[in-house]
């Protein structure tokens, strides 16, 4: 189509530029036999305007006629013999002169034969005896000859301008299906990508072979399909932690129900029925503490965790939290300080999830510290924040892993087994970046190996009250 549009375009300007360019030259050719005509008048030379004429007939095919007709001797007509005669038998008529005197050069033999080109000037002149003539030059052109002239012309140029175009044609076609080649091939291979990861080959990658857009989509391509990847192994660890630690308690509950319908309760020694009943209340309470955390890690993740601000004491919630694992506490015989600044002010903030964090962070100080270690529990002022810091003098985080016990169920290899009686389920850490991070806070941890932990957080103190209010 574009081939042809071309084609077409380029034969319609052509033909309009030649004939341009020959009215253009009709034009001169009047301007010149105008000034033959005038030149001949001054010297009173009859036969250099007819000399003119011939030769205008000879050089110029298409001309019709080119005469001068003398108005001071009555009409009579100057010009070559084949030019009078056909400005008889055609008898053009001058135009009229304008407002101004001029006539206009073109216009329509009386005929009214659209095929003349007609120009025509009234001209005056003393002659060199003295003498005023005057008359008319004529110059006529047939454009039916000028036409014939300007379609031979395009009938000559138009086997190469077929050819330019077939070739233009065919290396177009060429190049159209190069690009579409190189366009289909990407996308008919992201088509396969999407499908085989659709079928959950995650590990399906789009070779990247260029750098333009679809270049750019494959390297986003494999990034999703990298990150897809992830999310799925991140679903089986979920899954099968989730289920350990649901199987776990919800078997010793189980175990130990049965062992206490076997046998009539009297009979049973009060110790081992003690036993299987603390055994499964600690059961249903690992278990509902999990659920919870499970919940509380979803509305963590999909962003719809509520903090409800209310005046908070950091204090007095440190204080309730250590009174709480006081029994733990003395069973390993750890040395407890808390050191809370009494400057420190309420702030509003969600007493109930600030006080899981502090629970978390003192169980995990606790359970990561061997007996006759220390813990401190400091809180103070900064400028525009509180600083909590939870300190222990146990088995410590290595560095590498200071960041990932935020993720969840992300616990340090080997370190629980070796220490702690009571496992946990690498939640705690979670959760409470997660509120604490609601809160606008940071959390992150210090530790050295063997040396101990320093778990910080800070909590801004927007929204920082004078309490209690000043009743006055
Ligand atoms: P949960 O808190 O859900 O009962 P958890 O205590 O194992 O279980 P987190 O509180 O998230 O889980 O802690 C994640 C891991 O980080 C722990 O399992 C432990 O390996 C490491 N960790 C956390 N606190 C300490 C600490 N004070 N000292 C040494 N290791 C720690
Ligand atoms: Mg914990």
């Amino acid at each position: 189509m574009v081939v042809i549009f071309t084609g077409i375009t380029t034969i319609l300007t052509l033909r309009r530029f030649i004939r341009g360019e020959i009215e253009n030259s009709q034009l001169a050719q009047f301007n010149n036999f105008l000034n033959a005509c005038s030149d001949a008048l001054y010297l009173g030379d009859n036969l250099a305007i007819q000399a003119a004429s011939e030769s205008l007939e000879k050089a110029i095919p298409e001309l019709a006629y080119a005469v001068f007709v003398d108005d001071s001797r009555n009409g009579i007509q100057l010009g070559g013999i084949e030019s009078v005669q056909r400005i008889k038998r055609l008898r053009p008529v001058c135009p009229e002169r304008d407002r101004k005197g001029q006539l206009p050069l073109k216009f329509d033999a009386s005929s009214g034969d659209s095929s003349w080109r007609h120009f025509c000037l009234p001209i005056q002149e003393v002659n060199l005896r003295g003498e005023r003539v005057s008359g008319t030059v004529h110059l006529g052109f047939n454009l039916n000859m000028v036409n014939s002239k300007v379609d031979g012309f395009i009938e000559r140029i138009w086997p190469h301008l077929l050819g330019g175009m077939l070739v233009a044609l065919v290396l177009g076609l060429f190049m159209a299906f190069i690009i579409a080649k190189k366009i289909t091939r990407p996308i008919a291979q992201l088509t396969e990508g999407a499908k085989a990861i659709g079928e959950g080959h995650w590990e399906t990658r789009i070779p990247v072979e260029s750098s333009d857009e679809l270049g750019f989509l494959a390297h986003e391509f494999n990034l999703m399909s990298t990150k897809l990847k992830e999310l799925d192994d991140l679903k089986d660890d979920f899954v099968s932690s989730v289920s350990h630690e649901l199987r776990s308690p919800l078997s010793a509950i189980s175990g130990y129900a049965e062992l206490l319908r076997m046998k009539p309760l009297e009979e049973m020694a009060p110790e081992k029925r003690e036993k299987a009943l603390v055994i499964i209340q600690e059961s249903t309470e690992r278990l509902s503490h999990f659920i919870n955390d499970i919940l509380d890690l979803a509305k963590i993740k999909s962003g719809q965790i509520e903090v409800t601000r209310k005046p908070f004491s950091i204090k007095a919630t440190v204080e309730e939290v250590v009174r709480l694992f006081q029994p733990l506490i003395e069973k390993k015989n750890i040395q407890c300080f808390v050191d809370i600044s009494e400057a420190i002010p309420m702030i509003q903030a969600d007493g109930e999830k600030i006080r899981q964090v502090i629970t978390n962070l003192i169980s995990n100080a606790l359970k990561f510290t061997p007996s006759q270690g220390k813990i401190r529990i400091i809180a103070k002022n900064q400028t525009d924040s509180i600083h909590v810091l939870v300190e222990d003098s146990g088995v410590g985080i290595p560095e590498d892993q200071q960041e990932i016990v935020f993720e969840k169920f992300r616990q340090v290899k080997g370190q629980a087994a070796a220490l702690v009686s009571q496992k946990g389920t690498g939640l705690g850490l979670a959760i409470a970046k997660g509120n604490i991070e609601a809160h606008g806070g940071k959390i992150w941890i210090e530790s050295d190996i063997g040396k101990g932990t320093k778990v910080h957080f800070t909590l801004p103190m927007t929204g920082v009250e004078q309490w209690p209010k000043n009743e006055s």
